[in-house]
């Protein structure tokens, strides 16, 4: 296995896409799970705290090690096989999402998640059950997961295939590869009825393969992943449509979204609805110039095409919400083939990869919220946050999955004392999306910088219950460490 112990040679695996830095004394690089599994028994004997970093594109600094080691898994890079008959992937963790979304193309099939950066590794997506855009119509990487493995910490391997091992009375029996039996007590609790990653997925009767999906690395490495692919839609639609007023904007992608749960006759079924504020597009508009500025708001969506037929119905539909919310006519962008599709992409990739540009060149941390609300609550809480950063002087985009109710607030500091006032206001957002039934964290995850907010969101029991399910299938605590918990949470368990 190669190590890498000249800090020169490792600095790009002190961070990740938040700007937040870390330190370690070496990184390695397996290239087989049996490796992975050789290497962590001795780090357990040794107590060495490992930190497994994937692409690093994480925005909580959860591939940042503390101290220890990083386990790198870019070299488990390889796809193993295609079953076209069950339209089923398995891929080593290390292979980047891009690759799969183009591997699969090329047999007519499609892997729907798309969490908006495609440099990402599929283990990673499957560590923070990332999502995106598309959830909206497809869910999270969760639901594409049909089978596992995981190298525990004590370099035990565990295989896991949905629907083969659910929990009975909230515990889970786990039988690992040598025979090694592990329960696992459940905490009861009730997840917040939203877009969720903040801390494990615990449900009644819940399937052992949800557990491993979003543990962020904390219980065990993933080693191999079984995906269920869905045929490739024969088109796909995408429009980016702005508008003069914000608030037509938001009354047009209300309109579009409850086209879903009122029971009519549509030929809208969008699988992407994303808005962007008129900061945003002033933002972008330095890499965009063709933006009509000063659009006050726009939105993007995407819809798959099965039946070529359908696309003048969803046109003639659509001009009737244009129409009916004063959509900038002149200025819509509609992309019917591949290659304007893709810059409908990049359009929408361009925003949240400037942020991060923009806070690394500051200097600061990335300060953007993943808080998701209940629908009924949405408007009212993006009203609330707009003006918490307005009132405070910060300057500010919002953008994001307005089908899923989940926009990111990016707070753009100028200066210490902003970054010190914005991170006020984050925890006071956090609070009132937890007040009104939301999550902390819709998909980036805890990380090590929003565990203090994680706290606003569960009991001091029930996050020293999840800790305790790490403490049993790590009783050395070495495996990422730092991630979801602080040590406290440890204590007396
Ligand atoms: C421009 C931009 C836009 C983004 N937009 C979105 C978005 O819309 N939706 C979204 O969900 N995310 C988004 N992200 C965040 C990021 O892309 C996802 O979190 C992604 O899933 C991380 O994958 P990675 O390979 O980079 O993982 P890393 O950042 O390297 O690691 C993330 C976490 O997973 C752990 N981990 C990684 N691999 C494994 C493994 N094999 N086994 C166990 N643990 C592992 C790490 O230790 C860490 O805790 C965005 C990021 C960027 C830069």
């Amino acid at each position: 296995m190669i190590i890498k112990t000249d800090p020169e040679s490792f600095q790009s695996y002190l961070r990740d896409a938040s700007n937040f830095q870390g330190s370690c004394d070496a990184v390695y690089f397996p290239e087989s799970a049996n490796e992975i599994a050789l290497f962590l028994k001795d780090a357990q004997q040794k107590s060495l705290p490992v930190t497994i970093a994937g692409s690093h594109t994480g925005v909580t600094g959860g591939s940042v090690p503390n101290g220890g080691v990083v386990l790198s898994l870019e070299k488990l890079n390889s796809v193993c096989k295609i079953n076209c008959k069950d339209k089923t992937l398995t891929v080593s963790p290390g292979v980047i999402l891009a690759d799969i979304i183009t591997y699969a193309q090329s047999y007519g099939l499609f892997y729907p998640p798309d969490p908006t950066e495609k440099n990402c590794f599929i283990g990673g997506n499957a560590a923070t059950n990332a999502s995106g855009a598309r959830s909206y119509g497809y869910g999270s990487t969760r639901d594409y997961v049909n089978e596992l493995e995981i190298i525990l910490p004590d370099g035990e391997l565990l295989c896991l295939k949905r629907g083969e091992n659910f929990a009975v009375q909230n515990e889970l029996h786990l039988t690992c590869q040598s025979g090694k039996k592990i329960t696992l007590p459940l905490p009861q609790f009730e997840m917040p009825k939203v877009k969720n990653a903040a801390g494990y997925f615990i449900q009644e009767n819940m399937d052992a393969v949800d557990l491993f999906i979003g543990q962020e690395g904390t219980l065990g490495v993933i080693t191999s992943l079984t995906l269920q692919l869905l045929p490739k839609p024969e088109k796909m639609f995408s429009a980016v449509i702005f508008f003069n007023k914000e608030n037509d904007a938001f009354e047009f992608a209300a309109g579009l979204k409850s086209l879903s749960t009122r029971h009519i006759e549509t030929a809208i079924h969008l699988r992407a609805l994303e808005f962007f504020d008129e900061h945003s597009l002033t933002f972008l508009s330095e890499k965009f110039p063709r933006i009509p500025l000063p659009a006050k708001g726009a939105v993007l969506i995407e819809q798959d095409i099965h039946v070529v037929s359908t696309e003048s119905d969803l046109l003639d539909e659509l001009s009737i919400y244009l129409q009916k919310h004063n959509a900038n006519e002149e200025a819509i962008w509609f992309a019917f083939d591949e290659s304007s599709f893709r810059e409908m992409q990049e359009f929408r990739h361009s925003i949240s990869y400037m942020v991060n540009e923009y806070v690394a060149e500051k200097n600061y941390r990335k300060l953007g919220t993943d808080t998701v609300v209940p629908d009924e609550h949405f408007h009212g809480y993006y009203q609330y946050c707009k003006a918490m950063v307005e009132h405070a002087g910060l300057l500010y985009v919002y953008y994001g999955h307005f089908g899923n109710s989940h926009l990111h607030l990016n707070i753009l500091p100028l200066n210490e004392q902003q970054f010190e006032t914005g991170k006020t206001i984050y925890r006071e957002l956090c609070i009132k999306a937890v007040a009104l039934g939301g999550t902390v964290s819709g998909e980036h995850g805890i990380g090590k910088f929003k565990r203090d907010y994680f706290r606003l969101q569960y009991s001091s029991a029930t996050i020293k219950a999840m800790a305790k399910i790490k403490k049993i299938l790590d009783p050395c605590l070495i495996l990422n460490t730092g991630n979801i918990f602080f040590d406290e949470d440890f204590e007396n368990i």
